[in-house]
C-alpha cells in the first residue's frame, strides 16, 4: 500500500510513517483545542491549516482530511 499523500510505502495505514505521525499529532492536538476553546473539528482543521506554525507534513494531512470529508472551507 502506498501513502495517499506522498506515495511512499505505507505499511499499516493509508499514510507512510511520516504522514501517520503528523496525522496522530493533528488528532491529539485537537483534543487540547477542543477542551480549551470548544472548537469544532472542521474549524480546527481550517485554523491549523492557516497557521504558519503548522508543519508541512501536518498541513498535507489536514488538506487530505478536508478533501476527504468535503469540508467547505470557504464559509470560514
Ligand atoms: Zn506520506
Amino acid at each position: 500500500m502506498k501513502c495517499k499523500i506522498c506515495s511512499r510505502e505505507a505499511e499499516v495505514s493509508d499514510f507512510c510513517p511520516l504522514h501517520l505521525e503528523a496525522y496522530r499529532n493533528v488528532v491529539e492536538k485537537y483534543a487540547v483545542w477542543e477542551k480549551a476553546l470548544g472548537i469544532e473539528w472542521e474549524e480546527y482543521l481550517v485554523q491549523i491549516q492557516k497557521n504558519s506554525l503548522t508543519g508541512e507534513w501536518a498541513k498535507e494531512v489536514v488538506k487530505d482530511i478536508i478533501t476527504r470529508e468535503s469540508i467547505d472551507v470557504r464559509k470560514n
